[in-house]
């Protein structure tokens, strides 16, 4: 062996134990820490000759990225959309690498764990048994397929296996969608159902879910078949389609529904919330992340389909799978575009089991009213002009500064913002204005955030409000 790998076999759990501490060092320290920062490595790296060892790669990495490390996972990191690995979640996904078990495997007990993690999200979820549910490794891969599977769908209404026989059989495929996620444009991409081939349908003014007269208009109008991408959760405003109009539609027109439910997803788990998702339990395909409001470390999410047949056809390994009784089967590698992969599954178990119904249910309506308190304290203030309604868990917002000179003073409001490291927010275009977004899904964050961050906000944007208004 080699006498580098000898030497950290021999000091393993040495090597754990300081992993060990300098994560717990991280992570008692990640309310202080930046949220966000400008980041500069010096110098560049080759692969040494001789290795140095696991110890003195841990120093390694300390010095040379330690200064960079942000508070991502942290209560005030408000960009994108991302939550934050729960504790349980963490030993999950320690176990996950310590073990280094295939999830494809049929055979080890990483696959009765994907299995069984699976139904616990559709109890927590309150889908049906009816959908089958694969982990993937986020929203973008979980939207890839599920419109492969419904762009299978839509070869077999034109007696064609585009599996087997590819796109070129085929023209003029079209997926529609209101206010679409970019990971759709993404998918198709890769699909081979061009970008250009996303109509948009309007939206009621000023919101984000599709209008469905619109939409009902043009499915008389045009010949299908089509995928139709529902939302359910903007990122902008976390505005919802009417899924069960959706569903309506679906079943006198005859199109693939799919649900692109990343993150709102989990208003399933409120019963105060939940009626946005009505409907969606009868959808062909849905998209939930898991490393968004599930709070377990990236890269997951979950792939819920209901038509496994046409599922296999399109991912199916080789033939093997195709033979025989599909159920006997079974296998995850037959469903999803990965083959070999980590048992993303046990993060989100560990979760799941630590906190239950009830830890979820806390942790989405604390983030609701979180995000509802920072939206009233904009409204109320004249720096800031709330953009839309706080639907659920994203406050959109813009500066009180003159149209003309919107876009210069978000741009640099944002910066400064993001600079002092209290928050990160980030930038958007919405309803044709120069916006900014804070979406609060850390199960971390509290009334004291809030107000901190509000604090912050409103020294900076007076500064820059009085510059734009009395330039
Ligand atoms: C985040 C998000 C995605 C893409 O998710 P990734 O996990 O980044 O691949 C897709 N759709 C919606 C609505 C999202 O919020």
């Amino acid at each position: 062996m080699d006498l580098k790998l000898q030497d950290d076999l021999k000091h393993t759990d040495q090597l754990l134990q300081l992993t060990k501490d300098f994560s717990s060092r991280f992570l008692s320290s990640i309310d202080k820490l930046a949220a966000d920062k400008q980041v500069e490595i010096n110098g560049e790296v080759s692969i040494p000759d001789a290795g140095i060892g696991g110890g003195a790669a841990l120093e390694m990495f300390r010095q040379r990225y330690g200064h960079g490390i942000t508070a991502a996972a942290g209560p005030r990191y408000w960009g994108f959309v991302t939550g934050g690995v729960t504790p349980a979640s963490l030993m999950g996904d320690w176990l996950t690498s310590a073990m280094d078990l295939n999830s494809s495997d049929k055979s080890s007990v990483a696959f009765y764990i994907e299995t069984e993690t699976i139904a616990l999200l559709k109890e927590l979820f309150g889908l049906p048994d009816e959908f089958l549910g694969c982990f993937v490794t986020g929203a973008t891969m979980s939207n890839f397929t599920g419109l492969a599977v419904g762009r299978q769908w839509l070869g077999q209404q034109l007696g064609v296996d585009i599996a087997a026989d590819g796109m070129a059989a085929l023209s003029g495929l079209k997926v529609l969608s209101g206010t679409p996620h970019s990971s759709i444009s993404k998918a198709m991409s890769m699909l081979g159902l061009g970008r250009n081939n996303l109509v948009r349908i309007a939206v009621p003014e000023h919101r984000e879910c599709v209008d469905i007269p619109a939409l009902k208009k043009y499915l008389q109008e045009n010949k299908g078949p089509f995928i139709y991408v529902a939302n359910a959760g903007t990122v902008n405003t976390v505005d919802f389609d009417d899924i069960a109009e959706l569903v309506k539609l679906r079943d006198e027109y005859g199109f693939w529904l799919h649900v692109d439910a990343a993150f709102g997803g989990f208003a399933a788990c409120s019963d105060q919330w939940k009626h946005l998702l009505n409907g969606w339990e009868q959808a062909d395909s849905i998209t939930i992340d898991a490393h968004k409001w599930l709070n377990v470390p990236y890269d997951a999410a979950m792939i819920f389909c209901r038509h496994p047949q046409l599922q296999t056809m399109v991912f199916q390994n080789a033939g093997a799978a195709y033979l025989g009784d599909p159920s006997a089967q079974f296998n995850f590698i037959n469903h999803i575009p990965e083959n070999s992969r980590r048992q993303r599954a046990l993060p989100a178990w560990f979760s799941l089991m630590a906190y239950g119904k009830e830890g979820y249910r806390w942790m989405v309506e604390n983030n609701i009213t979180l995000a509802k308190q920072l939206g009233s304290l904009l409204a109320d203030d004249p720096n800031f002009v709330l953009l839309a309604p706080v639907r659920l868990c994203v406050v959109c917002f813009t500066l009180n500064v003159a149209a003309t000179e919107e876009a210069a003073a978000v741009e640099e409001y944002l910066e400064i913002l993001n600079a002092s490291g209290v928050v990160c927010m980030t930038a958007t275009v919405y309803d044709g204005r120069q916006a900014i977004r804070a979406a609060l899904v850390n199960w971390r964050t509290s009334g004291k955030d809030v107000t901190m961050v509000y604090d912050a906000m409103k020294v900076l944007a007076e500064k820059i409000v009085n510059k734009y208004t009395y330039a």
